[in-house]
């Protein structure tokens, strides 16, 4: 049986004060009620350090929203993944809709960060998902199969449990559309299938989030589906009510 993972994807929001209120908030609540489901946070990256501290015996699992395609050296601005790796950062979300669009990160960029992050021992929430448009004219299979298996084209079989996958289809981000539980179970099967192929029996033990307008009410519905492994979240993530009864509705 695939366990459930709750990611809370905090995008660029909440200041010190509030991000570090909140993470104390869920934190002291996960440890407490022990969760079957991993609950993992990605705030922004320069809260990762002080963040680490306060999580180390704890149950939250942490994660950068963002890492370096590169190893070291003259990329301004870039963290690498063994920056991440050294202050213990757990996960790393690669292939997010919006990385993908506003700052044009193809296939080719994408198979080098997870391939940093692969070398430098981090997990990783590889996200995938259709345009509207992509959608409308009916190639939304075909479009995320070809996301996932671009990029996580040169894994080593030992690799493979490292990666998790986000289905996230864009239309539903951050708009209040949600695919239906059905739709989305049906892609998440394509996706397994075309992992099936790739890396044979494997593929049953990957976890296949969704992600896109996930809130306390579509969340017991979406995880009732066999296929759904769990969220990646990123609105109903700022809200600490609202985050915690989307971790109870996996329970
Ligand atoms: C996301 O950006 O990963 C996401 C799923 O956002 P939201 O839940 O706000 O749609």
């Amino acid at each position: 049986m695939r366990g459930k993972i709750i990611a809370a994807n905090w995008k660029m929001n909440l200041n010190l004060e509030q991000a570090t209120n909140l993470m104390k908030d869920v934190r002291d609540r996960v440890d407490l009620e022990k969760f079957k489901s991993e609950v993992i946070i990605f705030p922004p990256s320069i809260y990762l350090e002080s963040f680490e501290k306060n999580l180390t015996n704890s149950l939250v699992s942490l994660g950068a929203q963002d890492l370096s395609a590169n190893i070291k050296g003259a990329y301004t601005g870039e963290i690498s993944a063994q920056m991440l790796d050294f202050l213990h950062v757990e996960y790393a979300l690669i292939g997010h809709s919006e990385r993908r669009l506003n700052h044009k990160e193809d296939h080719d960029l994408l198979t080098r960060k997870v391939n940093q992050a692969l070398q430098n021992n981090l997990k990783i929430i590889f996200a995938c998902g259709e345009t509207l448009e992509e959608k409308e004219s009916r190639k939304a299979e075909e479009i995320v199969v070809q996301q996932v298996l671009k990029s996580l084209n040169q894994i080593q079989h030992e690799r493979w449990s490292q990666i998790t996958i986000a289905y996230e289809p864009v239309w539903a981000i951050g708009t209040g559309k949600t695919a239906t539980p059905e739709d989305a179970n049906s892609m998440h099967r394509v996706i397994r299938e075309a992992l099936f192929e790739k890396i044979g029996h494997l593929a049953n033990d990957i976890k296949i989030l969704y992600g896109g307008s996930v809130k306390p009410e579509n969340a017991g519905e979406l995880f009732k589906k066999p296929e759904i492994d769990g969220a990646l979240v990123g609105g109903a993530s700022l809200n600490y009510l609202d985050f915690i009864k989307i971790i109870n509705a996996a329970e």
